[in-house]
């Protein structure tokens, strides 16, 4: 699935080749990619670019030297782990000079660059393209911490700072095991969130009711479930679920722990949680990041149907039957439509929830001649007990 991150071009032909396949896939004008293209390399502007590589044609440019280390963090940080914190878009030079990550490039303030709240030592993540459903988009650069750095306590751009307030307003939730070190017990999201509502049952329900105490408290459920969706929060703006796993671990039924990477789903990651849920191998609760879709309220002229659909990576090719495409919707449905309004397509939403899954079948493809003769829809849908299971996240702390 994680294809090697490919270097910005670094000559002026391959950033208007570059350009070229940016035009396409992101279907933008050839002078938009130009700019993005040439940025990607480590130049502000295509202007730029063309100046300092037309002289010397096809040398390095001057100042961004690709580390691969610094190159596609969301590839290389779960694969080597040890980078840390939240992205920043300000940071400060050597001489006090405040930079913004939307028009800073290497080199251009005097590093090393510094928090501009504690001062500790951060350095300039270019901006870099992933894989979102399949199409490049664009991440824009950033500040981060060094690796192994740390910001000072009280830090607002500190990882722990935000967690240590969280676990301070949770009721429980989340508690504090060690120095800088935090968990988070699944079982009382999940208990809560079952013992709270049966008052919107899914008409496709299929999960198994089992006997069960409830030690959580269903009446503490808003405070529960927003702090989980401020810990989804902090999550969307690190780089990886490693980032956050080191500092706060997730625990389940018998203080089993959960990985970050079975419990925080991504887009490119929809499927996975799909096999998971299916296999009946997670039982907790999961959230999925994603982009909206579509919102459509008040379905055939009844208040208590109203649904938000996520968009869809494309089909793949069935293993079983290769003439067949296998997709997957996620759908939450909402009592009121109330509950969905301020939420846009195009929006980027985590929702955090007991998920059921629908294998769906094999129909006929819509559009024949295509690559698949026949297409099976498979669904993942949650029925939101609280309008707080859906976090609307930024991907950068302002
Ligand atoms: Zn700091």
């Amino acid at each position: 699935m994680s294809k090697p991150p490919a270097l910005p071009p670094t000559t002026l032909r391959g950033i208007k080749l570059k350009a070229k396949t940016l035009s396409r896939e992101l279907n933008i004008p050839h002078s938009e990619a130009l700019e993005i293209a040439s940025r990607l390399s480590g130049y502000q502007k295509f202007q730029h670019a063309r100046r300092a590589l037309k002289s010397s044609s096809d040398v390095m440019p001057p100042s961004p030297k690709i580390d691969p280390e610094q190159n596609s963090p969301a590839e290389n940080s779960r694969a080597k782990g040890a980078r840390m914190g939240i992205k920043m878009n300000t940071a400060n030079d050597q001489n006090g000079v405040e930079w913004n990550a939307d028009t800073y490039q290497k080199g251009m303030g005097a590093e090393p660059l510094k928090c501009s709240h504690c001062c500790t030592a951060v350095t300039f993540n270019i901006p870099h393209t992933r894989e979102m459903y399949d199409k490049p988009v664009l991440v824009p650069g950033y500040f981060r911490l060094l690796p192994k750095g740390a910001h000072a306590a009280n830090c607002p751009f500190g990882v722990d700072d935000e967690v240590n307030k969280l676990a301070k307003s949770s009721e429980g939730l989340i508690e504090s095991i060690q120095q800088d070190k935090y968990r988070m017990r699944l079982v009382m999201i999940k208990e809560a969130l079952e013992g709270g509502t049966p008052k919107n049952p899914e008409p496709s329900g299929t999960r198994a009711q089992t006997g069960r105490t409830y030690t959580s408290n269903p009446g503490l459920l808003p405070a529960y479930i927003n702090s989980a969706s401020r810990a989804l929060k902090l999550r969307a703006m690190c780089e990886s679920n490693r980032d956050i796993e080191q500092h706060l671990e997730l625990i389940f039924e018998g203080n089993v722990k959960v990985s970050w990477d079975q419990f925080y789903f991504e887009s490119a990651r929809h499927m996975e949680a799909y096999h998971a849920i299916s296999q009946n191998s997670t039982q907790h609760p999961i959230a999925l990041e994603g982009q909206v879709k579509s919102i459509r309220t008040e379905l055939k002229g009844d208040t208590t149907k109203n649904v938000m659909n996520l968009q869809m990576n494309p089909f793949r090719i069935d293993g079983d039957d290769a003439n067949n495409g296998i997709g997957l919707e996620v759908s939450v449905w909402a009592p009121q439509g109330a509950w969905l309004r301020g939420i846009n397509p195009g929006d980027e939403v985590v929702v955090l929830g007991m998920w059921k899954c629908n294998p769906g079948s094999a129909s006929p493809a819509p559009i024949q001649g295509g690559r698949f003769m026949t297409l099976t829809k498979r669904r993942l849908s949650l029925s939101l007990v609280l309008k707080a299971q859906i976090t609307k996240v930024e991907s950068v702390l302002t």
